[in-house]
């Protein structure tokens, strides 16, 4: 028997869903792009890869302030929903190797929720179709008023799950993602999908790549102690 050390153990693991648990970002961003074509507004791709997990409600006015001088004439609310149903039309859904094994196992051992910046309608199609089960609580783009880096989608999360911060352990691949949960006070673990690893120095840990993710995840006990909590 383990001596009662209830307060301390690992309860929740929180994922974050695109570049985690899908490689879905370049069909974001070229669901954008092809809207930003249609209103005849210029825009950099790389611009959606650095600011990966804010809402696209946030994206999309950085893009209009950026791309053009009459950003106030454009309806965001109007390019979102032409960019949900663009990226619907053609996203493929490909799951990174081993995740959906590996979040079956994990499943028994804690509560899984997922925290993404992306759109609700796009976050349910995935999750239900990909991971069906898995999850016990969902926070999307919707469900917050200020997106990541903010900490509110975290907190909200924590709320759902009814965790303290050390309960809880975050997987996240987007820097913007990494400050939204330091801030909330999580530990957070990252994988650099997109982006080159020397931008995830906010991470109590940065994993080479998902095989190792997957290693990490299939090995993670209640027990576990997060590298911060040390500090
Ligand atoms: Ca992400």
């Amino acid at each position: 028997m383990l001596p009662p050390n209830g307060d301390d153990l690992l309860k929740a693991v929180i994922f974050d869903m695109d570049g985690v648990l899908v490689d879905s970002m370049s069909y974001h961003a070229e669901a954008v792009q092809h809207i930003f074509d249609e209103i005849g507004v210029d825009m950099d791709k790389q611009d959606i890869f650095e600011r990966e997990g804010e809402r696209t409600v946030d994206i999309v006015e950085f893009l209009l302030e950026k791309g053009t001088e009459n950003a106030s004439e454009y309806d965001i609310s109007d390019i979102v929903e032409r960019y949900i149903a663009e990226f619907n039309r053609i996203a493929e859904m490909k799951v990174f190797d081993g995740m959906q094994e590996c979040l079956n196992v994990l499943k028994e051992r804690f509560d899984l929720a997922v925290v993404s910046g992306s759109d609700r309608p796009i976050v349910n199609y995935i999750i239900n179709s990909q991971y069906p089960g898995v999850f016990r609580e969902l926070v999307t783009a919707d469900d917050v008023q200020r997106g990541k880096p903010e900490p509110d989608p975290y907190l909200q999360a924590m709320k759902m799950l009814g965790i303290k911060k050390h309960e809880g352990i975050v997987i996240e691949n987007a820097p913007m993602g990494v400050e939204a949960a330091k801030r909330a006070g999580l530990c957070c673990v990252a994988v650099p999908t997109y982006l080159d690893p020397g931008k995830f120095h906010q991470a109590d840990m940065v994993m080479k790549d998902h095989i190792q993710l997957v290693e990490f995840l299939m090995k993670l006990e209640p027990s576990y102690d997060c590298p911060q909590s040390k500090s």
